[in-house]
């Protein structure tokens, strides 16, 4: 099955208790596609970069069977450029720097070889960047999840919550799911946000796991106890690329496989936080996924005789 992840390809520099990198390759879209490329062999990224982003970061997305047709690379600009600095608890984290650069008037092209798509991924931009992608395809794909942040929040929410109508699964951490339904409780928040639009919830709670909601049933499933996370940056998406290229694979959509596919996600952010940027997701082998995998379920599965 084939499967688009639209969102931003980038340079990060990130600073945690462990250490300090210079400018790495990173982006929401960098990080979910390798994830997906674990699960679906027919990955294709829609992005926009810079004259200096590095040939050799758009190898290693090809090294993983990822599609760059639909990555424009902007002559005489610059690659959007964050760079983040971890609190001691790991969980918070300041932005020091976002430079838009070639995402500020980012016009996504789809490909003719893109039209086919069935699984899309509309990763954290624009409200209406967003919009476009979808008015771009020409059949609806058979599942669409979205990911978004509170800054769209504050700043485009009437063009978030037409946006919302359009998606089927929304994936958010439980500030922006507060933020979003104005509750405090997650129950009562994630049913408000499942009368805006989307069939399925995930809200993201950091170390303490994921909670899925569909009409009157929710899920839970815990993140991995690590004694050292080295580094954060792109757990979220490698959450949610994960997830996605799971449901890619089994081409079922339903509460079972979303479950599954949680757990799945939540085992590819758990290698992402190893180490710096994308350097634990790009060699992973399915020995070590399985094997993670078998650790979720070990760590919440019981008896009750
Ligand atoms: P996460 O840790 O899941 O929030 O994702 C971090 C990634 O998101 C980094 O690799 C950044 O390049 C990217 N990023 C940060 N801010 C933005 C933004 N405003 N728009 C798009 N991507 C962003």
């Amino acid at each position: 099955m084939s499967l688009i992840i639209i969102g931003s390809v980038a340079f990060d520099a990130i600073e945690t208790p462990f250490g300090k990198t210079d400018k790495i390759v990173g982006g929401a879209a960098t990080y979910a596609s390798l994830a997906a490329s674990y699960f679906c062999k027919n990955v294709k990224i829609v992005g926009v970069v810079g004259e200096d982003f590095h040939q050799k970061d758009i190898d290693t997305l090809n090294q993983h069977g990822i599609d760059t047709t639909g990555l424009q690379i902007k002559a005489g600009e610059k690659s959007f450029f964050w760079s983040g600095k971890y609190h001691n608890d790991m969980n918070s984290r300041d932005t020091l720097v976002t430079e838009l650069n070639v995402l500020a008037d980012f016009d996504p092209i789809l490909p003719e070889s893109y039209q086919d798509c069935e699984y899309l991924m509309l990763g954290n931009l624009a409200p209406q960047t967003q919009q476009t992608v979808l008015k771009r395809l020409k059949n609806r794909p058979k599942l669409i999840v979205l990911d978004t942040m509170n800054f769209w929040m504050d700043v485009a929410l009437t063009d978030l919550l037409e946006t919302l109508k359009l998606v089927d699964v929304l994936t958010i951490n439980d500030e922006e799911a507060r933020q979003l339904s104005g509750e405090y409780s997650l129950v009562k928040a994630a049913r408000k946000i499942l009368t805006m639009g989307p069939k399925y919830l995930i809200i993201k709670k950091g170390e303490h796991g994921a909670l899925l909601f569909h009409e009157d049933q929710i899920f839970s499933t815990p993140a991995l106890p690590l004694a050292e996370v080295f580094d954060p940056t792109g757990a979220g998406d490698t959450f949610a690329g994960g997830f996605i290229g799971y449901l890619a694979k089994v081409n079922t959509i339903n509460f079972n496989n979303m479950k599954n596919a949680i757990v799945f996600g939540s085992a590819l952010a758990s290698f992402c936080v190893e180490k710096f940027g994308t350097e634990r997701i790009i060699n992973l082998t399915e020995e070590e996924i399985a094997a993670r995998v078998k650790e979720f379920v070990n760590l919440s599965s019981f008896n009750i005789a």
